[in-house]
């Protein structure tokens, strides 16, 4: 890993009202996970697209199959792809959350501009509003 910065800097994250500050652990905590699940992400839409390729594949050749056989690998190619697009918006945002925190951006609401608190990054590392605005947006 050459990304990796051995200065010792943590970076100041917002903290709410109540809560303790960050500390170099619990900074790294979210570093860790945050770096893993996009590794998972990243093997995961590798594969997602391989298999992609080849349900591809599979349809132009399939000229004279069974109708019913191209239904279903038509469905099976429409579940992929969503699958996959699902994993490439969630890899987008974890890797836009792993640049925030290294430029010292990360924690505060993108929204509302308020810190998004500790407790609920230490459960949800991915996330990139406070719990108001993110209600507010599940409601519309
Ligand atoms: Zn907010």
């Amino acid at each position: 890993m050459a990304s990796k910065t051995e200065s010792g800097a943590v970076p100041i994250l917002p903290v709410l009202d109540g809560e303790d500050p960050w500390t170099a652990e619990e900074v790294a905590e979210v570093r860790a996970e945050l770096e893993s699940e996009r590794d998972r992400l990243r093997m995961a839409v590798a594969h997602a697209d391989a298999e992609l390729a080849e349900l591809m594949n599979e349809g132009s050749v399939g000229a004279g199959r069974d109708p019913a056989d191209v239904g279903s690998s038509n469905f099976e190619r429409d579940q992929e792809l969503s699958l996959l697009n699902n994993q490439k918006r969630l890899l987008a945002q974890i890797e836009q959350a792993l640049r925030m925190l290294d430029d010292g951006s990360y924690g505060y609401c993108e929204n509302c501009g308020k810190p998004i608190g500790k407790l609920r990054l230490a459960a949800f590392p991915r996330a990139t509003m406070c719990v108001s605005c993110k209600q507010r947006q599940e409601r519309r």
